[in-house]
């Protein structure tokens, strides 16, 4: 049985009384209503550590929003694996598209950041995704496939069950705008046929592969039931409790 999960990408948003406002109350509201999904909140990486205090981790795993493709040294402003693991972190996001077109972050330097992560046990949420040229012009299906097989391929064997794989098709993110429940089956399914391809019916069953572009209240429940989708990646709704909650319930 794959993970559910519902993480919220905070991205560059709240201040720091508003995240730990808001983290405090998304750790209420998961410890009073049964929740069958693993509920996940990414918030900027100096408030990391704060909210780590004021969250119980039965409930909620907390997750940095990249890490540096270097172990560690003169990389100024970036973050290591291990500093995020010197500080509990087992989760982090990587290749987000915002991160690949204002970052030039290309699938060879998210391989790497891969690589940094598994070397201290952090689990990635690799996102991927194509735009809407790409959409229109009907080559989403082979920029998935390549975005997979770079960042995967070059990775040990024995990591690739840690991974969870988050779709997020630009052209959908923070417009509105949110795949069809079918077009986000679609790809998902193909996803996975994309693992079983290269890496094995066992990785492809056991990799939970969310949806990411617009999730609402409105539309969670439509896209959490399709066969392929394992959950949500947030970013807009996951910012306040009302809407994050309704998403986490809509398992
Ligand atoms: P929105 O939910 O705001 O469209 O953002 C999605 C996203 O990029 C999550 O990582």
């Amino acid at each position: 049985m794959r993970d559910q999960i519902v993480a919220g990408n905070w991205k560059m948003n709240l201040s720091f009384e508003q995240a730990l406002q808001l983290a405090s109350n998304i750790n209420t509201w998961v410890s009073e209503n049964e929740t069958k999904a693993k509920v996940i909140i990414s918030p900027s990486s100096i408030y990391l550590q704060a909210i780590q205090e004021i969250v119980d981790d039965q409930f909620i795993q907390i997750a940095a929003q990249d890490v540096s493709v270097a172990e560690k040294g003169a990389y100024t402003g970036d973050i290591s694996a291990e500093q995020l693991d010197s500080i509990g972190i087992n989760t982090a996001i990587v290749g987000h598209s915002e991160r690949r077109q204002y970052q030039q972050e290309t699938d060879e330097s998210i391989a790497k950041k891969l690589e940094q992560l598994f070397a201290k046990n952090i689990t990635p949420i690799l996102c991927i995704g194509e735009n809407l040229e790409q959409r229109e012009t009907n080559q989403h299906f082979e920029v998935v496939k390549s975005q997979v097989l770079n960042a995967l391929t070059p990775q040990k064997t024995e990591n690739l069950s840690k991974i969870v794989i988050a779709y997020e098709p630009v052209w959908a993110i923070g417009t509105g705008k949110t795949a069809s429940p079918e077009q986000a089956q679609e790809i998902h399914a193909f996803i996975r046929q994309t693992l079983n391809n290269s890496f094995g019916e066992e990785i492809a069953n056991a990799t939970s592969i969310l949806y990411g572009g617009s999730v609402n209240p409105s539309n969670a429940k439509e896209l959490f039931s399709q066969p392929d989708i394992d959950g949500g990646l947030v970013g807009g709704a996951s910012l306040n409790i009302e809407d994050f909650s309704q998403i986490i319930a809509s398992f």
